[in-house]
């Protein structure tokens, strides 16, 4: 059986304050709750330190929004995995459509940051998903179909044991327009059927497919109960205790 994993994407938000307050907020509210379900926090950078301090000890993990996939050196500006290890960091977020779309991210460099993560044995959550024009153009499957073979190319069976995909219609993030549940299990169903054909039936049934966009307390359990729905991406609802909590909660 999948477990489920809800992840909070902070995105470029929060002070070290509040970042740690709400880190500590849910290690209080969200203690029973890691026994069953896999909980994630995503700070920006600057806060990991702090973050990863404020969570010690508790079933609560951090990772990152993104990482370069070069060994360290001569990369002004840019964050390599080896320093996220250092760290303690589990997991790293990678393909968001917000750096497809606005800090004009490939899928040739995804993949070469998807292939640099698992090496580093860290998991790594790539993110795929369509836009309302692809959408309303029933280009839907085929954007997936392309996301998913440009981010995953020379990403073996044996690397999928710790990737996570997170289905982001670019449509439905921060727009308050979730997804229908049964357009999410659709999506979701199809990006299953992908990882069959490409890897293996064990691959596809084990390979957890999150489903990010407007995720709220009030549509989280429905999302969460297709079958092919296995955790939340959440972005605006992740920066308050009060609204991440209950989502955790929903996939108790
Ligand atoms: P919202 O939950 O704010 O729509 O953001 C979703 C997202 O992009 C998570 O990565």
């Amino acid at each position: 059986m999948r477990r489920y994993l809800i992840a909070g994407n902070w995105k470029m938000n929060t002070t070290r304050q509040d970042g740690v307050a709400l880190a500590k907020s849910l290690v209080e509210g969200a203690a029973a709750a890691t026994k069953k379900v896999d909980v994630l926090v995503c700070p920006p950078f600057p806060y990991l330190i702090p973050v990863l301090d404020a969570v010690k000890d508790s079933g609560i993990a951090v990772g990152a929004q993104n990482a370069y996939f070069e060994a360290p050196g001569a990369f002004t500006g840019e964050v390599a995995l080896d320093m996220l290890v250092d760290l303690g960091c589990k997991s790293v977020i990678l393909g968001h459509s917000e750096r497809r779309h606005v800090l004009g991210e490939t899928d040739a460099i995804i993949n070469k940051k998807v292939i640099a993560t698992r090496k580093k044995g860290l998991q790594a959550i790539l993110c795929v998903g369509e836009l309302l024009e692809e959408r309303k153009a029933e280009k839907t499957e085929a954007v997936l179909d392309e996301q998913m073979a440009g981010g995953l190319k020379d990403v073996t069976a044996e690397m999928m044991a710790d990737v996570v995909i997170a289905y982001e219609p670019v449509w439905a993030i921060g727009t308050g327009l979730t997804a229908s549940p049964e357009q999410a299990e659709s999506a979701h169903a199809h990006l299953r059927k992908w990882l069959e054909t490409r890897y293996t039936p064990d691959v596809a049934k084990a390979t957890r497919i999150l489903y990010g966009g407007s995720v709220k307390a009030n549509n989280a359990e429905t999302l969460l109960s297709q079958a092919n729905v296995d955790g939340a991406l959440v972005g605006g609802a992740s920066l308050k205790a009060a609204d991440f909590l209950p989502i955790i909660e929903a996939g108790v």
